[in-house]
């Protein structure tokens, strides 16, 4: 590998893990109704503003070993995890997605599935303020960039949100409530970006990827059989893993048959 190729890498792994890092922030403050411009990054302990060194996202993290330079109160690791995965997800983009147009489209989702991700994880909630934002903005990336016809999304976004309502209304018949809104509003999101054959296989997927991990949970007794797990986060992997590969995916599959 060419030297150059390397900056570049480690230049685009530095903008993901910052904007990540943001993103972090927004799906802590904006549950809660906090602003997120305003206070500026601060230590969640001794309040002190960060200076910018160490708002140098990883390293930092590591330079100062997890701890706040001033009280010495430990950060949470979540925070170097978000950076992390903030960073590796810009470099994945990069490497797999060419032209302004797909590269705007990719960065979009990966954004908003990390920060609903967080926002599950934390809250076991994903806010109509973010939601409701993205139906409008990802149409029109749709209709831009993507070779869609305008109803296309339109289908997906019924299809999408319709199944997983008609879950939602059939489990709540017979179990407890299993899904909440933001999960079926989720998927609508989904089904816009992906169109309907991709989000029936993201349906197959996530409820694939959550009932493994759930079971794996339950066998390390990390979790109760009763908890469950929010089901936000697993929409979001295997939308993610469906948008850079499904066609691939879709591809292998039908080979099976011919
Ligand atoms: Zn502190």
């Amino acid at each position: 590998m060419h030297p150059a190729e390397l900056v570049i890498w480690l230049l685009v792994f530095l903008l993901g893990a910052s904007v990540s890092s943001f993103l972090n922030v927004v799906a802590y403050r904006l549950p809660k109704g906090e602003s997120f411009v305003y206070p500026s990054s601060h230590c969640p302990h001794c309040q002190r503003p960060l200076r910018p060194l160490d708002l140098i996202p990883v390293a930092s993290w590591l330079w100062n070993r997890g701890q706040c330079r001033y009280c010495k109160a430990r950060i949470h690791l979540r925070y170097l995890l978000v950076e992390i995965i903030g960073g590796a997800g810009f470099v994945w983009i990069y490497n797999e997605i060419d032209g302004a147009g797909s590269l705007i489209l990719a960065v979009s989702l990966f954004c908003i599935l990390l920060t609903v991700t967080l926002t599950d994880l934390s809250y076991r909630l994903i806010p109509n303020r973010i939601l409701y934002p993205a139906y409008v903005y990802f149409y029109i990336l749709m209709l831009l960039f993507s070779e869609r016809t305008w109803w296309e999304p339109l289908a997906g976004f019924l299809f999408g949100g319709g199944v997983l309502l008609a879950v939602a209304m059939i489990a709540e018949r017979f179990y407890a409530q299993a899904m909440g809104g933001g999960d079926i509003k989720l998927m609508a999101l989904v089904g816009l970006v992906l169109g309907i054959k991709q989000t029936l296989l993201c349906l197959f997927f996530s409820s694939l990827l959550g009932a493994v991990i759930g079971l794996v949970l339950i066998a390390l007794r990390i979790l109760k059989r009763q908890e469950g797990l929010p089901y936000g986060p697993f929409i979001s992997l295997a939308a993610w893993i469906i948008f850079l590969y499904g066609q691939a995916i879709m591809q292998g599959y039908m080979q099976l048959y011919v």
